[in-house]
Parts: C-alpha cells; sequence; structure tokens
C-alpha cells in the first residue's frame, strides 16, 4: 500500500479508538449507529429525529446542511442556519452530531457545531480539503469516493493524518457498477480489508449503498457480521416527502428495529451495541495497545 505510514497498522498500533462526545467512541467493542436524515430540512424535523432516536437507539444523530447534490437546481441545504438546528439539538438532547463539510470556506462554521465533520465522497480526494481537515481538532468521516480504489481511499485519509489530525473514521458506502438495480456496490470486502490494513475506525453507509429502502436493515446486518465498527443509516420523520434520497430513508420505528435486529448479530461477533446507560467507555474494556483521543498539534481552526 504506497506510504500509508501513518494510517497503517503497526506494532505500537493495532487499533485507534475515537471519542466522539462526552459517552460515544468508534473502534473499540461499541459500535456506533448514526442515524437521521440525508438534509436538515427544519427545526422541527430534527426535533422529532432526536426525540425518538437519541435516546438509545443512536449514538450520534446525522444531518447534511451543505449538500453535494447532483443537479445544480436541486435543493443545496440550509447552510449555516441548517447548522443552528443542529447545535440546538446537540446541546438540548446531548447527543453529538455528524454533518458534511464540502469547501474548506465552509469548515469554520461546521467546526463550531459539528461533533465530526464528514467528508462526502464527490470530495474524497479534495486535497486541499482534505489538508485543511488534518489541520482541525474534530473527528473526520472520510466518505470513500464513488470509483475510489482501496489505496485511493487509504492514501486520502493518510493526508489528514499526515496533516495533524489522528482522528479520521472510513466510511463505506458504495462504489459504481455496471449494475443500476441496487445505487451503488457496498463492498463489505473493502469493510474487512480496511479493518486488516489500517488502524482506523470502519463504519459502513448501506443507504447510500442500497439507494433502496427495502435493503438497508440486511446490509447494516451484513456489515457488523464482516467486522464494521459502526453503521450511518439514513431515517427521516416522513420518508416519503425527504428533500432528498427519500427512496433509501427508513422511518424511525424501523430504524429503532434495525438497531435491536443488529443486537445478536454484534453479540455473535464479540461487539455490542450500546444502550443509552452503557453507551460508553470501553475505552477500557480492551486489550487494544493505544487509545486516544491525541492531542492535535496543529492549529485548531
Ligand atoms: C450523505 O451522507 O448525505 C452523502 C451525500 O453521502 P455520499 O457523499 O456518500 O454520497
Ligand atoms: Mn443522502
Amino acid at each position: 500500500m504506497l506510504e500509508a505510514k501513518l494510517v497503517a497498522k503497526s506494532e505500537s498500533n493495532q487499533q485507534t479508538i475515537i471519542q466522539l462526545g462526552e459517552n460515544v467512541s468508534v473502534g473499540g467493542k461499541n459500535l456506533l449507529i448514526i442515524g437521521g436524515p440525508c438534509t436538515v430540512e427544519s427545526a422541527e424535523q430534527m426535533e422529532q429525529v432526536a426525540t425518538t432516536l437519541s435516546q438509545g437507539p443512536v449514538q450520534m444523530i446525522r444531518g447534511g446542511v451543505y449538500k453535494p447534490r447532483t443537479s445544480p437546481y436541486s435543493f443545496q441545504g440550509m447552510g449555516v442556519d441548517g447548522l443552528k438546528i443542529l447545535a440546538d439539538i446537540r446541546e438540548r438532547h446531548h447527543v453529538p452530531v455528524v454533518t458534511e463539510v464540502m469547501s474548506v470556506e465552509q469548515l469554520p462554521h461546521v467546526v463550531e457545531h459539528a461533533d465530526m465533520l464528514q467528508i462526502g465522497s464527490r470530495n474524497m480526494q479534495n486535497f486541499e480539503l482534505l489538508k485543511a481537515v488534518g489541520k482541525v481538532n474534530k473527528p473526520v468521516m472520510l466518505k470513500r469516493g464513488l470509483s475510489a480504489t482501496i489505496e485511493e481511499f487509504v492514501m486520502a485519509a493518510e493526508y489528514i493524518l499526515a496533516h495533524g489530525n489522528p482522528n479520521v473514521i472510513l466510511c463505506e458506502r458504495g462504489i459504481r457498477s455496471f449494475d443500476n438495480y441496487t445505487r451503488n456496490v457496498l463492498d463489505l470486502g473493502a469493510v474487512v480489508a480496511l479493518k486488516q490494513i489500517t488502524h482506523l475506525p470502519v463504519i459502513a453507509d448501506p443507504s447510500h449503498a442500497a439507494g433502496k429502502r427495502e435493503l438497508v436493515a440486511d446490509l447494516a446486518r451484513a456489515s457488523i457480521a464482516c467486522g464494521a465498527d459502526g453503521i450511518m443509516i439514513e431515517c427521516h420523520p416522513d420518508p416519503e416527502r425527504s428533500v432528498s434520497d427519500a427512496r433509501q430513508a427508513l422511518s424511525l420505528q424501523d430504524m429503532i428495529d434495525l438497531v435491536n435486529s443488529l443486537r445478536p448479530i454484534a453479540q455473535a461477533v464479540g461487539r455490542i451495541v450500546p444502550t443509552h446507560n452503557s453507551k460508553i467507555a470501553d475505552l477500557n474494556a480492551h486489550a487494544l495497545k493505544r487509545v486516544i483521543q491525541k492531542e492535535v498539534k496543529a492549529s485548531c481552526i
């Protein structure tokens, strides 16, 4: 693997655990379950999501405010107003939030309000953005590019570490193929390979891979079965009316059912689906060689 010296597993670092909020981590025994809509649409929508999900089923809430839409005429996201909605639910529901940052200019705003920064597929090789998030004191979830090789994916993560930020989570979200029955192909082989090659936490996003809600739960279960450290799922109080990615959105009840169905699978592979009370710190519970959150020396934007 080229020169992936910082992200590759080593004698001294077999598995990085990243703290994402007071009681939330990823990379240890506890699985990370992220849920929420594709797009932040209103305060009411996010309130419903947080009220229903943050008391147990999920450890982190997602919602895009800067949206990478295929068409320039589609809704582009609420921007800073959406960030304020996320900041508000984070504060009142005590739940960490993740949202996408698409450009260096947006970075200070997103850093101010989110607990984790998402780099979307379309920006996986936006090297200036990778360098910029490398200088930030917030964990970064890097999504695999639509047709990026595993090596390109790993090297994109290497950029972020090389610029000073050790807290990177890899997210497999499906790759392009000849077949368009599913939106993309969830590459579980990549999940297995990345877990073997790197010490970084690896999560799966079956929603963008499947593109159809009826495929999401089984793919989520398969992801956990093959060793993913967590999943990110799109869900919405009124899925059919989602402003974006409606076809793949689960209802909030489907999300709860999905998380419950993960428990026996998690147990079979030695993992835990956190409950509200046990939401944490397996940080000490494991013979994992190195624990984070490392000091980020680089300046904090
Ligand atoms: C998303 O998570 O909302 C998203 C746009 O995903 P991706 O970058 O994987 O398409
Ligand atoms: Mn989406």
